[in-house]
């Protein structure tokens, strides 16, 4: 580093530090970036890239943002995947011999972002460190913009690497901390880095040490031994949770008080999802564009809260198994749903709270005004309404709910009595604290106002002694206070004024009695500025010794919410009650896809119902041709269960919901070029995830499999896929499988329990009509032409299409017959045979649904047609 200047090598000496982030170095009121940093972030935040005398013959690349903007420019940089490390001068610049001190004094990174841009209220921003050793894994999982902490462990897995890959996907973490082992496993690596956008740090071992670990979770929870958390048994939670733990106090470099619970959890105690299955039933995103819109949370969210907001997408991504727990969850909605005037009153209660996870941990990590503080006043102010609301419902889940839920009236009442009610956005302006509350405050907030009177008498007896009327007595920053008199009057000035400052048509005076009163006002100022400051900072302190007790009742607030929403959402949509129990039935009556219905109009959907169970109804193979309704029908049936499943209420005119361990899905076809791999290898390593995990307990949507490669190929394995599934000994879950292959159906006749559906269609002179109706048998034909017609290609192309069909099918030797047509036929001829009224009473009849229809019905209906025609 010869050569270079004292603050470059400084520069460079902190950098080492942090060599994977872009360093902001503070000078003055800038951030400044330097050489390679100073060139990604030149471009990546579209700012001038100048340069800086560095001691070198070469200037330094340079470039920087003012400090007070720069959340925008932090935010922008981690979005786009890069760490910042914020480099502060720990110094007064004017107190300093030679070089101001810098530190860095944190590093943000995508997983540990607390404030501003990138959190949104409904969405966790989660951290999560992996310790894995290839047959085990430990998991630590954090948010630390709402203090939440949770830990698993996983030993002895059959597939550990998948089940890893699963609850990944359940958190989708925006980053990652691994240990070197699972950093040197390609498989998880490329799996991870391909499905997930999360930014991956790759830690020593040290990290991940047992008792290192050990220590750092005693002192982050306040406990003596790992027994007190109830995870003395498990070891691999213990160093995912500890490397967690340490990587954040090396970033964060501050207390994080309000991270102060330990969350254990098993993952076999709640239904097990992979990724493909969560994308595919398009829970928390669609498919397209992966946001809200489209998706099961969307139809479902009716919370009030960010933090209800929160909870709502876990419960979707983790539904549970426990019965008991489920209806426990589904009475609470009963009760809500029951009594509509409770339920708006729970819904205006709720509104007006605001997130308090974040708002605490806000406080906690040190970021926080007084506006704040006032949020959280007014927030905790709802909830003895929300108490007395909840004390109405007869549901024993929102009872004890609400024994536990703590009004946290001290907190309320110290920030009422303490903090001004209208703080400014700064901390260290003042009139922070209100009047009343301190009595050193009030004493110099009234120097400060008596002192300005002082003045104003003072400028009144100064005019009277000199004779001066136009004497003034003013104040600036730079000189203070200050008497000013016109040239004019010059001559009238007395003896005991000292001259401060000439300008051209004035002088500026002052007298010992003025500079006495302004050290005065300007100390009790400077006094009260600095004295609110520490108040402040010491009703924090008493705040943060609460941060339990207000997360607890935050998490309170944020069931309720869910619950509130399940149950306006259900009032809303007309879903009913589903029994639930530990039995293997699965039966829907008449029941709707939510997302669906709710994006037509709603008696346009058509209900259907299913029975599954492991016996007799294991295996439903669903025949129909393409647009008829099967994947939407298959979807359905695993969107009720997990609806079921999250204690919400189903859309269906009855139900009754065995749980479920496991959902699969194996839906559509899409390349997945990102991932490399074909349309064909996707769907084949996604049944082969299913055939490796799925149990009697599972349920399994199959829709088209062996559609990616030559048709015998195809059905051959479809065909093997269902038996192997089908088979009792191996897997024997209930599945829905939808297929073009007819031959499929066969499998009815030679397997007992699979059982044959399709969707009715029906067909008139111009094509098909949809009627979206399940109904036992196969379906005879698959109808793909007239999709294609409907669909809209050319008319030539579907004649000549029909014709080749046939010749296919007719011919033995199954030939494409020599090309007939050249001009497309009008088919207007054939309509033209007859007049208006045939043509009607035609069409009416082959729409009318005599399947449906009694005797009753039907003679009517031919009793008035013959009326028609005479
Ligand atoms: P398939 O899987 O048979 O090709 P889809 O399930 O994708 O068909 O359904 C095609 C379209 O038909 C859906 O996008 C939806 O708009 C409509 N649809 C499906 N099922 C129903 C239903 N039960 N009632 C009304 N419309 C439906």
């Amino acid at each position: 580093m010869a050569g270079l200047t004292p603050m470059m090598q400084q520069y460079l000496e902190i950098h080492e530090q942090v060599k994977d982030a872009i360093l902001f170095f503070r000078l003055g009121d800038f951030y400044e970036m330097f050489f390679d940093d100073a060139i990604t972030a030149s471009r990546e935040l579209e700012i001038t890239l100048t340069g800086k005398d560095c001691g070198l013959e070469e200037r330094a690349p340079m470039c920087g943002v003012p400090y007070h903007a720069s959340e925008n420019y932090i935010a922008k940089l981690i979005e786009k995947g890069y760490k910042v490390a914020i480099c502060e001068q720990v110094e007064d610049p004017k107190q300093a011999k030679g070089l101001v001190k810098r530190e860095i004094v944190r590093v943000i990174s995508p997983g540990t972002v607390n404030d501003g841009k990138l959190l949104q209220g409904k969405n966790n921003n989660f951290l999560m460190s992996i310790y894995y050793n290839m047959t085990d894994f430990g998991i630590g999982i954090v948010d630390v913009s709402t203090g939440e902490f949770r830990t698993s462990q996983v030993i002895r897995a059959k597939n550990p690497k998948e089940k890893l890959l699963d609850e990944i996907a359940k958190y989708k973490p925006s980053e990652m901390i691994v240990n070197t082992v699972l950093f040197k496993d390609k498989w998880l690596m490329e799996n991870i880095e391909k499905r997930f956008d999360s930014y991956v740090n790759i830690l020593q071992n040290k990290y991940f040490n047992l008792e290192s670990s050990k220590d750092i979770i005693k002192e982050q929870f306040s406990v003596y031994s790992m027994t007190g958390l109830g995870i003395e048994a498990d070891e691999y939670s213990i160093r995912a949770s500890g490397a967690l733990l340490t990587y954040l106090q090396e970033t964060q470099m501050r207390a994080l008080s309000h991270i102060d619970k330990l969350q254990r959890y098993v993952v076999d105690e709640y239904m097990a999802m992979d990724l493909s299955t969560r994308r595919n039933l398009e829970l928390t995103e669609n498919m397209r564009t992966n946001d809200k819109k489209g998706s099961l949370l969307e139809v479902l969210d009716k919370t009030q809260t960010s933090m209800g907001g929160r909870k709502l997408k876990d419960w979707i991504h983790q539904p549970i198994i426990d019965v008991e727990n489920i209806n426990y969850r589904l009475d609470a909605v009963g009760a809500i749903l029951e009594d509509v005037s409770l339920q708006l009153k729970l819904e205006k209660d709720l509104k007006n709270i605001y997130d308090l996870e974040r708002l605490i941990s806000k406080i906690s990590f040190g970021n926080c005004n007084g506006r704040d503080f006032l949020s959280l006043k007014n927030s905790l102010s709802m909830i003895p309404s929300l108490k007395e609301t909840l004390s109405s419902l007869d549901s024993d889940y929102l009872q004890k709910l609400n024994t536990q839920l703590d009004t946290l009236e001290d907190i309320r009442d110290l920030i009422e009595k303490s903090i001004h009610p209208e703080p400014p956005i700064s901390v260290k302006e003042g009139n922070i604290i209100r009047s009343g509350y301190n009595e050193e405050v009030d004493y110099y907030r009234e120097i400060n106002v008596s002192g300005k009177d002082f003045i104003l008498n003072l400028e009144n007896a100064e005019k009277e002694k000199t004779g001066i009327k136009s004497l003034k007595i003013k104040f600036n920053k730079v000189f203070g206070y200050y008497i000013e008199v016109t040239k004019t009057n010059l001559d009238l000035v007395p003896e005991n004024y000292i001259r401060k400052q000439t300008l051209a048509n004035a002088e500026r005076y002052y007298t010992e009695e003025l500079k006495d009163i302004e050290s005065k006002i300007l100390n009790a100022e400077e006094k009260v500025i600095d004295l609110e400051y520490d108040i402040f900072q010491e009703i924090r302190n008493i705040v943060l010794e609460s941060v339990q007790r207000v997360k607890k009742s935050a998490e309170i607030i944020s069931i309720v919410d869910v619950l509130f929403s399940f149950a306006k959402v259900s009032y809303e949509n007309n879903y009913v009650k589903p029994i639930v129990y530990s039995g293997d039935e699965i039966l829907i009556y008449e029941g709707r896809h939510p997302v669906v219905e709710n994006m037509m109009d709603k008696k346009d959907f058509v209900p259907n119902s299913v029975s599954l169970d492991c016996n007799d109804n294991r295996m439903l193979l669903i025949t129909g041709p393409n647009m008829a309704g099967k994947s939407t029908f298959i979807r359905q049936v695993a969107i009720i269960t997990l609806m079921a499943q999250i204690g919400c209420y189903v859309p269906a005119e009855k139900a009754k919901i065995g749980v479920v361990d496991r959902i699969f899905t194996r839906v559509g076809a899409s390349d997945d070029l990102a991932l490399g791999q074909s349309t064909f290898m996707v769907e084949m390593s996604e049944v082969s995830n299913i055939l490796k995990n799925a149990t009697h307990n599972s349920l399994i949507i199959l829709d088209e499999i062996g559609r990616g490669t030559s048709t015998f190929d195809g059905l051959s394995i479809a065909w093997s896929v269902a038996e192997y599934i089908h088979d009792k000994e191996i897997i024997g879950g209930k599945a829905l499988f939808a297929t073009h292959y007819h031959e499929l159906t066969q499998l009815e006749a030679l397997l007992e329990g699979v059982k044959n559906y399709c969707i009715k269609v029906q067909e008139n002179q111009d094509g098909v009509i949809f009627l979206r109706k399940i109904i036992p048998g196969s379906a005879d034909q698959s109808y793909g032409i007239e999709v294609a017609k409907l669909a809209g290609l050319p008319e030539q192309v579907i004649t000549r299409a029909r014709e080749i069909l046939m010749g296919l099918e007719s011919s033995e030797d199954a030939k494409v017959p020599p090309r007939k047509t050249k001009e497309p036929q009008h088919p207007k001829a054939e309509v033209n045979l007859f007049n208006y009224q045939d043509k009607q009473i035609i069409e009416d009849l082959k729409a009318l649904p005599i399947e449906d229809m009694s005797p009753i019905e039907v003679m009517n209906y031919v009793y008035n047609l013959r009326k028609k025609i005479n």
